[in-house]
């Protein structure tokens, strides 16, 4: 299973405050971080898209404004976020720049990865940092997030940025090798579990009573990212990050838990798309473009002939031959307002009608479902 990262095309890596910063001292963990930065630059020589997703921000600036030991009121780690943050992002360029690569900070809210519009611009970014080799170095936006409004662990906001971009592969780094069937520490026989195919109510007892030192979630959160990555089709692993060049140890076949994701990213996404979502309005297309879906392409503006009901970008939509008979459905890249305007228009005159630059297409094939049959 090992292979998994190496074969993956697009990893997210979670790194958890404890690895980062000494638990003593309160500083960063350079050396570490540097051995880190040694195995991504190895992952995107071979071509793989990374993202780094970072704990840290708090644990480091509560030191710089030396706030007291022992849990802080929210008004508090916010400050300590605000300060840390500015440590942590510089220490990730810095490494990165070590071997040529250009770090991005990234910070999302709840609603960044909930609200539509929200979604679809922070997944844009991604996109667009990634297509120009950047590693995004991403955090909860602590300083404006409130508690009712705030994951509050890095866990379930790395699966949900796994799935927001595809990711087929995602690594929690944490300070426990995986997932045991009881306490490890209370329990002598406890054993670590390799591969879990299917997140039952057994495995959740299981992390309820592993009772590991990580963070406020520790394992239950875990797995709660675990099913959302799986769900999205990415394999998800827990592996120690307490050694140097964890990823490297990783692929050497170190102890860790694999969660095993049954379809790709593409496929959980189509499922998705067929199955869950209430279409909101319907584009009509001609006999042309009816063809071209069928076998395979995107749906471009000009085989559109009439657009029907009110949607917003990205809006889950049905696709219907001329005389009215669904052809398949996907989530729309123009809102209602103007995919009307670009109907029927070549997508190079796509920037002169609108007066901005979207997609060339109206519903790109990996955003397309067809009808069976
Ligand atoms: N966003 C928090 C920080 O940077 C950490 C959240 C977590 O521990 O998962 O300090």
């Amino acid at each position: 299973m090992s292979h998994r990262l190496a074969d993956a095309k697009r990893v997210i890596i979670k790194i958890g405050s404890a690895l980062l910063v000494d638990q003593d001292t309160g500083t960063l963990r350079r050396a570490w971080l540097e051995a880190l930065a040694q195995d991504i630059a190895r992952l995107k020589g071979r071509g793989q898209d990374v993202v780094i997703v970072s704990s840290g921000a708090i644990a480091l600036g509560r030191r710089m404004i030396e706030l007291p030991s022992g849990p802080l009121k929210l008004e508090e780690s916010q400050a300590a976020a605000a300060i840390g943050q500015v440590a942590l992002a510089h220490a990730y360029a810095e490494v990165l720049a070590q071997h040529g690569f250009v770090g991005a900070q990234v910070l999302l809210t709840l609603k960044d990865t909930e609200e539509r519009r929200r979604y679809l611009n922070a997944r844009n970014t991604l996109f667009s940092l990634l297509k120009r080799g950047a590693v995004p170095v991403i955090n909860e936006n602590d300083t404006v997030a409130t508690s009712e409004i705030r994951y509050g662990d890095n866990d379930r906001l790395a699966a949900r940025v796994s799935s927001m971009i595809a990711a087929d592969c995602l690594v929690l780094l944490s300070d426990v090798d995986g997932l045991y069937t009881a306490s490890p520490e209370a329990n002598p026989d406890a054993e670590l579990l390799p591969e879990v195919t299917a997140i039952t109510a057994d495995i959740e007892a299981m992390a309820g009573k592993s009772g590991t030192t990580v963070g406020s979630g520790g394992m239950i959160t875990k797995i709660e990212a675990a099913r959302i990555a799986v769900g999205a089709g990415a394999h998800m692993v827990i592996a120690s990050g307490r050694i140097d060049h964890p990823l490297a140890a990783l692929e050497n076949g170190a102890n860790c838990t694999w969660f095993t994701a049954s379809a790709s990213p593409i496929a959980a996404r189509k499922k998705w798309i067929a199955g869950t979502l209430e279409t909101s309005g319907a584009l009509v297309v001609d006999d042309g473009a009816a063809n071209a879906l069928r076998s395979g392409k995107s749906l471009l503006p000009a085989g559109i002939t009439t657009v029907e009901g009110r949607f917003s970008r990205g809006d889950a939509v049905r696709v219907v031959d001329g005389a009215g008979a669904e052809i398949g459905r996907g989530l729309c890249a123009y809102d209602c307002a103007d995919a009307r305007k670009i109907i029927g228009h070549k997508s190079r005159e796509i920037e002169h009608i609108l007066g901005y630059r979207g997609r060339d297409e109206m519903i790109h094939r990996d955003d397309l479902v067809l009808v069976k049959g």
